[in-house]
């Protein structure tokens, strides 16, 4: 096989990738299997680059994503732009997801506020975030927050003993739980540089295990010292 064909089929690829991508997206927006599907602005299928060698999943969509049905917007997005930048990735170049597509909300009486998923819900939406993965097979999965590492390695994942530690994802993808941007920016003080080191040793070794392989991601982003928050 020569480049041009070679190329031909990467491209093939990556277009076949964005058009099952594509289609899950409308079947998720049509989706109303939880009471939240319902109440919901805007579904969030997540979005990004389909030959992204890393993926990563929060917990779901808050008030903003709802809004505009994209993922990780608003401060917390923002800060992982910033993450993400520190080891050389745009955001263009990973894929973004969470465990559920719709917003969790509650009613306090006055407006709707964000709460976490119920087990329920991510059970009912994990089909979609398995088709995501089996669609895009990055080389690696990083999971942001307790809520959606345990979605993985299951209940018992303490992410105070196990973060920054490689385990087999789905299908064997190497997953790495770290702290979700929305706990460090509640952070402040001694605190908030702690929990920054932490991540920073994390995202490290997310960028060590792309470059394990020659076909690593590249990048034209200069590495950074640490990302700003
Ligand atoms: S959270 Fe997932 S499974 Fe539930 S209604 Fe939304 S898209 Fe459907």
């Amino acid at each position: 096989m020569n480049g041009a064909e070679a190329e031909m089929l990467t491209l093939g690829e990556r277009a076949s990738r964005e058009r099952r991508l594509a289609e899950a997206a409308e079947v998720v927006d049509r989706c109303r299997r939880c009471e939240i599907g319902s109440i919901r602005q805007r579904s969030v299928y997540g979005e990004g680059d389909a030959c992204a060698a890393l993926m990563v999943v929060g917990e779901g969509p808050g008030e903003t994503e709802d809004q505009l049905g994209r993922p990780f917007v608003g401060r917390a997005g923002e800060l992982l732009e910033r993450m993400l930048l520190a080891i050389g990735l745009p955001r263009a170049d990973v894929f973004i997801a969470n465990t559920v597509k719709c917003r969790p909300t509650y009613d306090d009486g006055v407006r709707l506020r964000n709460r976490a998923p119920t087990p329920a819900e991510m059970a009912n939406c994990r089909p979609y975030l398995d088709e995501q993965i089996a669609i895009l097979r990055p080389r690696a999965i990083l999971a942001l927050g307790a809520p959606s590492a345990k979605s993985f390695l299951g209940p018992t994942f303490s992410l105070t003993r196990q973060r920054g530690q490689w385990f087999d994802g789905p299908g064997g993808i190497p997953l790495l739980a770290t702290f979700h941007p929305a706990y460090i920016l509640r952070m402040t003080g001694g605190e908030l540089g702690a929990a920054k080191r932490l991540v920073w040793n994390d995202l490290k070794s997310v960028r060590a295990k792309l470059d394990e392989r020659p076909a690593a991601v590249t990048s034209s982003v200069e590495q950074v010292p640490l990302f700003e928050v």
